[in-house]
This record gives structure tokens, C-alpha cells and sequence, in this order.
């Protein structure tokens, strides 16, 4: 026999010394109902040292708990670990019940309801303390023999009676609880939820309330807020004659408020229903939280059992959060605080409600959230087709391509068969806010055929209607329910309290006019980055665009370059009219030039005839500009260098749209970003060639004019020799997709086929492309700020990656001194967010 520790335990009183980390949050939860005068019944609670004491085999003289209830006790036994959201046993109700205290039941309330409560313990000691199979009873019928039968039946099962004593019961009960949170998967479960090893459980034991009796008895669950909108409601259930939770799982239980679907609480007792509203109020003021509560009815006298903090959706904790906010009963700061930065991706985008039924035929990747219900179609021509019927539609492809894009714009949806998070696809439609699934590899797609066949055999064809989220990965059979937007005023103000305490900048990356406008419906606070080259995927451009790759002489490029020119200013004019005075920064030319290139014999064919030259001509230039390894090719700089035509072009455009808009009295300072630098040179002549286009076109407007000459760092040589590129560059912004796939070897577009097996082995901890890989890239991203700033004091350091977006990238890119991060617009309002946890 082990030595007993003192075992200790205490009543819940206003005054007991009770804590959330030595008694678990429900026992002092209960504490400050009881502090605020609510009917809870008398409740003793056992700290985590005696929890785990009795665990380890230790025994507690439960025979002195009773005693605390009285002479003849029933009692709850309910967990309360630290926090709420780490689960833990189930709560037993009605220990104490016995032959003797069923008879005193059945002369006060009837053999019916006496037998339920009995029957009810049998039932859930059997399964939760002795451990015996939950079906033992199901052979037993209701009625008024079912009590001795099952009680007969715990018998056969266990060799011993079922036992009477109820300090044995509690004890057995106890000692239960404290085990099951000491299981493995109790364990692992938690953990998942993000508790620490050793997370400790407390116990409360509770007075029972009965919930029957002669006069008005029964119980239930209430809530003030709707738990999807966050908006004030009054949501729950009561049922007469129940205990515990019942109400909300029986189909006869009634409404709160006065209801026309049915009877009320409200109706049967406006007066206890005026109490339970009086004591949701008092919670939501002094414990500063939107909380359900539970309750018991005897004979018409309220018992409030345990108050929970409201289960509730992203855009519910935001409005739930902000009111608080505004009733003056949190901090701003605390509302800032207790939205996750993450939940707000949600509430961006339309959403499929998680209400509603879903029939799932595919899961990918979550590449970009939000939901969409569309008619599913195999190629970009048919999304545009749709787009032009008003038909919202749904575009699946095995990996998108740049001439994709027209396809993604018109549709409201991309699915993919392959890629990752960073490839072509997500990034584009996070870009354009559009939800995504990338990596959906358990599809059958056969695109000529316009079928897709998913891994339970079901066949969708073009113009079956489908719905995407984008935010689970999953794609739906048929049209889901929706959730709008939630951009609302509450939504709003909340950034603002977070923009008022955060200290790095957030800036977005925007390519077009539409990205620009939604960056500043979202408040970035700039462009960080405008990738210039999907300016000319549009058709008229692309045709041009051809005609400059395909020129023989330098003159034919030139003029090709010069039907360019004015298409670009407009281009940067737009930007520049929508920032209003917001910096700009604009990448010049990046992508290898074949990119703009058809792919196809059919395309190829159309190209000749539209330029006017034999086929073979275009297919040998075609050939001769393709790459083995573009992305390490002639593409950024290096075309800058080779072709400076195009750098200048661009340069020019910039100017003159600088100009246009000095001219109309809003100066501009634009920003100009070379891309894939690896060697100070590359900046040198670039900067030789973009200072002596600024001159001539200060000379030929006649109008002053500044502007600001910055490298992409997104080479490991960049990041190296930052010391020495500093020194012709006002900033620098590191570009971490191309880093990160330049740093690992690691290509941003085929890393999706083993990403999966890479992180599940724990080869990478997460996926590079997705969160920052601080130990390797980062330091490159420390040793390019620090060189840089040796250099140039007042260096500007950014990001502009997709790890911009990324809260635990922003984190380090802060801990860095960086001045901004830049992400896509639909990113800006998280990335506030996270910014401003970060300085609180
Ligand atoms: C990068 O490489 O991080 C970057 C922002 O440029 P892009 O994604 O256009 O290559
Ligand atoms: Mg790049």
C-alpha cells in the first residue's frame, strides 16, 4: 500500500483560493458565477495534484466530500482542465444512486422518473467507470422493468452487484476520470489541440440538480449570441423533465424565446426565462465573454450548472469580440487580441456554410479560401465562354499555365490535379481572391473528354454543377449552401485597432488596376510589389508581345516596343491614380520570354499567320528560345541585360505615367525593382540605362521628377553580396518563393508531387513555400538585411514573397528591422492583424 499524500481539495466559495492552473478553468469559472451571486449548486473542486495523486493509485476519503452535500448526496463529477479547448473525460451525472435513494426518489417524484435517473447512472458507470461495452444494454426495453434488468445485467458482466456504497461510487468514479486523461490517445488528442505534455486535469464534483419534480423541471442550454454571425440572439434548448445536456439532443425539446415553430421556455416562465437572461448579461460583463450556460429547473427554482465560453465561427468571434470592444467591457487591444489572424481569410471571401450537408467527391490542397458554386469546365476558352453567358463556373485543369489566366479570371473557382501551394495556380488565385484547390491527385481528369472521375467512381462532365472551398480543400457535388462576406463595419474597425498598435508596414502585391483597388479596400498601405509581365497576357498586348519576340532586327523590336509604351503607361497611370500617393513598387520584366509563346502546333500555327511568317520560321524560334531549366535561364535581369530595350521601354512608361500624374498635381515617387539579381554589375547597367531614360524624359516634359532604384533579392548570391548591391540600391525586397526554391534546389512548381511525403517525414517541417524556412533561408534573408544596412543606414528592407502573408514569416521578418511586408490584397487584412499581436 502506497503512503497517501494529503489529498487536498476545496469548496467553491467567493473567497477559496482557486486557480485555472491548479483547479482547471470550469472550477474557476464556476467560482466567478458564484462570485456573482448565480444560483450554482454547492461545488467542491480537486486541484490537478490530488487528480493526479488518485491517478497514481492514491486514495481520497471520498465518504468526507459527501459530507459537504449533506446527508444523502447526489452528485456531478464533471473534468476542468486548464483550458477548455484540451477536451477531457466525460462529465458523470447522479453519483450517489442507490436501492435507498431510489425509493426516497420514487414516493417523490414517481417510479418513471426515479427508474430514468437510476437507469441513466447504471448506464454510464457501466461504460465510463467499469469500462464494459456501451451495447450490453441495448437489448433491454424501456418500461418498468428495464432497472432491474440492466442492473442484473452489470451483474452478470462484472461478478458483483452494482455497488451501493456512494463514497465507493465517487471513488470509482474519480479515479476513472483521472485515468482516462492519463490514456495515450486522451493524450495525443490534446496535444494536437496544442496542450503541453504535461497539461494536468482538475476535477469538480457538484451538487445535482435534479431537473424533475411537480412543478416546473427540466433543463437545458442558453446562449445570447448566434454562433455563426455573432450577432445578438438568444440560441438553446430546454427540455422538462431532463438532466445534463439532453435538450440539446432530443427532438421534442422546446425554445427559449417565444417561438412560432413551438412552445418556449419564455412561454411556460417568463420569469425564469427574465433570470436567465439577467445572468447572461452579468457574464457577459464581468467575465468580458459571450457565455453558454447551463441550467437546471426543480420545482420552478433556477440552478445555473456551468458556463462555457460561446463555441463560435471566425466572423462570430470577430463581431463578438468588437461589440465587447465597444461596450467598453474589453480593451480594443484585447479584441485585437483574441481574433486569430488567420480566421480572417474567412470572412473575406464568400463561404460554404458549415451548417449544410456536403457531399464530398475530391480533397487537395487548400491553396486559396473561400468557397464557390460553379458549372465545372476543362479549359480556359470554355471559362471565358461561360463568364460571357453570366454563368459562374468552375475551372479545372491538370496545373494552370501564364495563358491560363484569362481562364481564371472569368471563372470563380480553380481546381488543379497537381501542384502546391506556391504553384502557378495558387498563387494566381490568391492573387485574384478566387478560391482554389490545388494537388486534387485522387481525380481522374481527362480533359478531352471534358470528364473527371473521382476516387469513389462518380463522373462529372462539363456544365455539372459543383461547389469549391477553398478553404477546406474540399470540392462538393452540386451547389452547397452559402455564407456571405463578412467586410462589415465590425470587421473594419478592428483593423483599425490593429493598425493603430502594429510597427512593421504592410503593403500588397497588386499587378492590375482590380488587384490595386482591392488593396486599398483592404488599407495596404502601398504596392510592394507589381510583377509587370501579366500586363501584357492580355490579348491585344500578347499579339505585340509576340511581334517584340519575334523580331529580327533591333529597329522591329523597337517599334514593337514602342505600340507597347503607351499601353503601359495607361498601366501605370491606372496604379498610380488608385494609390493616390501610396508608393508604388514596380518589378520590371521577369519571366523568361518563351512564356509568351503558344504551346501547342495549333497555336503555333495561328502565330505565324498573325505575324505573317512560315510556320517553320516561328517553330525554330520558338524551339530556340526554349530553356532546360528556364527558371534558372534567361529570364529578370539577365534579359534586362542582354535586351535592355525592354527594361527601357518600361522605365520610360514609368516616367511619362509619373509625369502624367505630377502634371495633375499628385506627386508620385515611383519605386523600380530589378528582379533575379545575382552580381552588383547586373544593377550597374541597369541603372546606367534607367537614369539616362529618367533624363530624357525630364528633359522632354520639362517636368522634375524623383524616383527610387531597388533589387529583388531572390538569389543566395543577392542575399551574399547585399553589402555591395546596397550600394546602387535604395532598397532591397526579398523575393522568398524564388529564394527559398534557389536556396533548396527545390523547384516551386514540381515541389507538390513530394512535398507531402518531404513534411509527413519530417524531412521539412512544414512546406518551404508556405512558411519560411527560418533556419536556412532566413538567415540568408539576416545576412542580405545586415550586409545591406552596413552598407546603406537607411536601407529599405522589405518581403514580397507569399511568405509576406504568412503570421510566423512576419514574425521574423520584424524580429529582422524589415520596414514592410507585402502579400497579395486578400492577405493584407490578416497580415495587419498578425503584425499588430506581434507588438502587443
Ligand atoms: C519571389 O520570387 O519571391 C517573387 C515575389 O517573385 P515571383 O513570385 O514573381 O517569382
Ligand atoms: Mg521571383
Amino acid at each position: 500500500m502506497q503512503k497517501n499524500p494529503p489529498l487536498d481539495y476545496c469548496e467553491v466559495t467567493p473567497s477559496a483560493a482557486i486557480t485555472p492552473s491548479a483547479h482547471g478553468w470550469r472550477a474557476k469559472c464556476l467560482q466567478r458565477l458564484v462570485r456573482l451571486d448565480l444560483p450554482v449548486p454547492q461545488t467542491v473542486a480537486l486541484p490537478a495534484q490530488t487528480v493526479r495523486a488518485i491517478a497514481a493509485g492514491h486514495t481520497l476519503d471520498t465518504r468526507a466530500i459527501l459530507a459537504h452535500f449533506g446527508a444523502t448526496p447526489l452528485v456531478s463529477v464533471r473534468p476542468s482542465p486548464e483550458n477548455p479547448d484540451w477536451g477531457g473525460p466525460g462529465t458523470v451525472l447522479n453519483v450517489g444512486m442507490n436501492a435507498g435513494r431510489h425509493m426516497a426518489l420514487v414516493q417523490r417524484h414517481g417510479a418513471e422518473a426515479a427508474d430514468a435517473l437510476y437507469l441513466r447512472f447504471v448506464q454510464s458507470y457501466a461504460t465510463h467507470v467499469a469500462r464494459l461495452d456501451p451495447d450490453m444494454f441495448d437489448d433491454i426495453k424501456p418500461g418498468p422493468k428495464a432497472l432491474d434488468e440492466a442492473l442484473r445485467q452489470y451483474e452478470r458482466e462484472m461478478d458483483e452487484p452494482f455497488p451501493e456504497d456512494p463514497a465507493q461510487q465517487l471513488s470509482e468514479v474519480l479515479r476513472s476520470m483521472a485515468r482516462a486523461w492519463e490514456g495515450t490517445s486522451a493524450r495525443l488528442l490534446r496535444q494536437a489541440k496544442g496542450a503541453p505534455v504535461e497539461a494536468a486535469l482538475g476535477l469538480v464534483v457538484q451538487a445535482m440538480a435534479q431537473g424533475i419534480g411537480q412543478g416546473l423541471s427540466g433543463s437545458g442550454v442558453i446562449q445570447f449570441v448566434d454562433p455563426v454571425t455573432g450577432l445578438p440572439q438568444v440560441t438553446g434548448r430546454y427540455l422538462g423533465n431532463s438532466q445534463g445536456r439532453d435538450a440539446l439532443k432530443k427532438t421534442e425539446a422546446m425554445y427559449l424565446t417565444r417561438d412560432p415553430r413551438g412552445p418556449s421556455l419564455e412561454d411556460l416562465s417568463p420569469e425564469i426565462f427574465g433570470q436567465l437572461a439577467h445572468h447572461g448579461a452579468a457574464c457577459r460583463t464581468r467575465l468580458r465573454e459571450e457565455m453558454q450556460i447551463e441550467f437546471t429547473i426543480e420545482d420552478g427554482q433556477l440552478s445555473v450548472l456551468d458556463a462555457v465560453k460561446v463555441q463560435r465561427s471566425a466572423r462570430a468571434g470577430l463581431k463578438i469580440a468588437v461589440a465587447l470592444a465597444q461596450d467598453g467591457i474589453i480593451s480594443p487591444e484585447e479584441a485585437v487580441l483574441r481574433v486569430e489572424p488567420r480566421a480572417l481569410s474567412e470572412l473575406l471571401h464568400p463561404q460554404v456554410d458549415p451548417r449544410g450537408a456536403r457531399d464530398v467527391f475530391a480533397k487537395g490542397i487548400a491553396a486559396s479560401p473561400g468557397g464557390a458554386v460553379g458549372r465545372l469546365v476543362f479549359s480556359s476558352p470554355a471559362a471565358q465562354a461561360s463568364a460571357a453567358r453570366g454563368e459562374p463556373c468552375i475551372l479545372v485543369r491538370r496545373e494552370t499555365a501564364p495563358e491560363d489566366i484569362r481562364g481564371m479570371h472569368s471563372a470563380v473557382g480553380v481546381l488543379t490535379e497537381r501542384g502546391g501551394v506556391t504553384s502557378h495556380a495558387a498563387v494566381i488565385a490568391r492573387g485574384l481572391g478566387l478560391p482554389c484547390v490545388v494537388g486534387a491527385s485522387g481525380l481522374r481528369l481527362e480533359t478531352k473528354d471534358k470528364k473527371l472521375t473521382a476516387a469513389d467512381g462518380r463522373v462529372f462532365r462539363e456544365g455539372d454543377l459543383v461547389t469549391l472551398d477553398g478553404t477546406t480543400g474540399e470540392v462538393l457535388a452540386g451547389a452547397a449552401d452559402m455564407l456571405a462576406p463578412a467586410l462589415d463595419d465590425s470587421f473594419r474597425t478592428l483593423l483599425g485597432w490593429a493598425d493603430a498598435v502594429r510597427d512593421i508596414g504592410i503593403r500588397a502585391n497588386a499587378d492590375t488596376p482590380a488587384d490595386a483597388a482591392q488593396a486599398r479596400q483592404f488599407e495596404a498601405q502601398g504596392i510592394g510589389l507589381c510583377r509587370t509581365e501579366h500586363m501584357f497576357f492580355d490579348e491585344d498586348r500578347l499579339v505585340v508581345m509576340r511581334e517584340m519576340i519575334f523580331a529580327d532586327t533591333s529597329q522591329d523590336r523597337a517599334a514593337a516596343l514602342a505600340r507597347l509604351l503607351p499601353m503601359q503607361r495607361e498601366d501605370f497611370v491606372q496604379l498610380f491614380e488608385i494609390m493616390a500617393g501610396l508608393p508604388v513598387c514596380i518589378r520590371l520584366f521577369d519571366p523568361p520570354l518563351h512564356e509568351f509563346l503558344p504551346h501547342s502546333r495549333e497555336g503555333l500555327r495561328e502565330l505565324a499567320e498573325a505575324l505573317d511568317k512560315p510556320l517553320s520560321d516561328v517553330t525554330r524560334r520558338a524551339e530556340a528560345l526554349a530553356e532546360f531549366n528556364p527558371m534558372l535561364g534567361m529570364r529578370g535581369v539577365r534579359l534586362g541585360v542582354v535586351l535592355p530595350e525592354i527594361y527601357a521601354m518600361q522605365a520610360q512608361a514609368i516616367f511619362e505615367a509619373t509625369v502624367e500624374i505630377a502634371k495633375k498635381g499628385a506627386p508620385v515617387v515611383p519605386e523600380i525593382m530589378i528582379p533575379l539579381v545575382s552580381a552588383r554589375r547586373e544593377v550597374e547597367l541597369v541603372k546606367t540605362h534607367i537614369d539616362a531614360v529618367a533624363a530624357a524624359v525630364r528633359v522632354k516634359t520639362g517636368v522634375q521628377f524623383d524616383y527610387k532604384l531597388g533589387v529583388m533579392v531572390e538569389t543566395p548570391r543577392a542575399a551574399l553580396r547585399a553589402g555591395e548591391i546596397a550600394q546602387h540600391a535604395a532598397f532591397l525586397s526579398f523575393g522568398t518563393n524564388d529564394l527559398t526554391q534557389m536556396t533548396y534546389g527545390l523547384s516551386r512548381d514540381d515541389a507538390g508531387r513530394f512535398m507531402n511525403t518531404y513534411v509527413q517525414q519530417g524531412v521539412f517541417p512544414e512546406d518551404p513555400f508556405h512558411i519560411l524556412d527560418v533556419d536556412g533561408v532566413g538567415e540568408l534573408l539576416h545576412i542580405g538585411a545586415e550586409r545591406g544596412r552596413h552598407t546603406r543606414k537607411d536601407l529599405t528592407l522589405s518581403i514580397c514573397g507569399e511568405h509576406g502573408g504568412n503570421p510566423e514569416s512576419i514574425a521574423f521578418c520584424r524580429r529582422q528591422g524589415f520596414d514592410y511586408v507585402s502579400c497579395s490584397p486578400f492577405r493584407v487584412p490578416l497580415a495587419r492583424l498578425a503584425a499588430a499581436h506581434l507588438a502587443l
